[in-house]
């Protein structure tokens, strides 16, 4: 079965699909790491982002792997080639070049094959931004988690300061959040937007726990109608 978590940055969706994941004792795929990857991948070998041809080239013959410490469903590490790319892929400078290589129809066709892959190999919590209307269409519970992106800001510069990776400007990093927003709702390909049968969630002013409860119902309530 799976659970899809789309919506913008900053949302809330990775600590929210972690969580859902470990209650139900499921999987948990972040396929914006994935991209992250690709990106970091694309910056590493100089492949120019504007050349689709060289990203799509490059997202078809790279392997994206997780790792995860022994019995535990969340991944820990992220590899592409075999290289350890977790925390490089969380940078300002990934940040900015995940966008166009997101956008680019040959990288999304490629890592699309991939995400069904690994999510048919059992239960998963799959986040994203196209997975209920793309990537897993027929999804027994679709989530749009979404945030005001002042909010996603502050959170944005509080998990900096608490991830000791230094201060970061709040105006700048909503800039970056509002021009991201715009990019991935914008692209052609498989655009940030809401599955017609998605349970909207608005985090801004909830309790996380809040919404990791309400997602939990109704993943239990999608698997009992399931199983008849
Ligand atoms: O979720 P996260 O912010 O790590 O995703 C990084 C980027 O990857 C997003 O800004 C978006 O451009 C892209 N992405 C996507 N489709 C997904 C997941 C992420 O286009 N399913």
């Amino acid at each position: 079965m799976i659970v899809a978590i789309d919506g913008p940055s900053g949302a809330g969706k990775s600590t929210v699909a972690k969580a859902v994941a470990r209650k139900l004792g499921f999987s948990c795929l972040d396929t914006g790491a994935m991209y992250r990857a690709i990106a970091w991948k694309a910056l590493d070998t100089g492949v120019d982002l504007s050349d689709e041809e060289a990203l799509g080239k490059l997202a078809d013959e790279c392997k994206i792997a997780f790792e995860h410490d022994e019995g535990d469903p969340i991944a820990r590490r992220v590899l592409i080639d075999g290289e350890d790319v977790t925390a490089a892929i969380r940078t300002a400078e990934i940040d900015k070049a995940v966008s166009p290589v997101s956008a680019t129809p040959a990288v999304r066709a490629a890592l699309l094959v991939q995400q069904q892959r690994i999510g048919s190999e059992g239960n998963f919590v799959v986040e994203g931004r196209d997975i209920g209307t793309t990537v897993f269409p027929d999804a027994a519970c679709k989530v749009f988690l979404t945030a005001s992106p002042e909010e996603r800001a502050h959170r944005r510069v509080r998990q900096n300061v608490d991830r000791d990776l230094g201060s970061i400007d709040y105006e700048e990093v909503l800039a970056d959040i509002i021009r991201r927003d715009k990019v991935d709702s914008s692209r052609e390909v498989s655009p940030l937007k809401p599955a017609d049968d998605a349970h909207h969630l608005d985090s801004t002013d909830c309790y996380i726990e809040e919404i990791i409860d309400q997602i939990c119902a109704m993943a239990r309530a999608a698997q009992a109608q399931a199983q008849g």
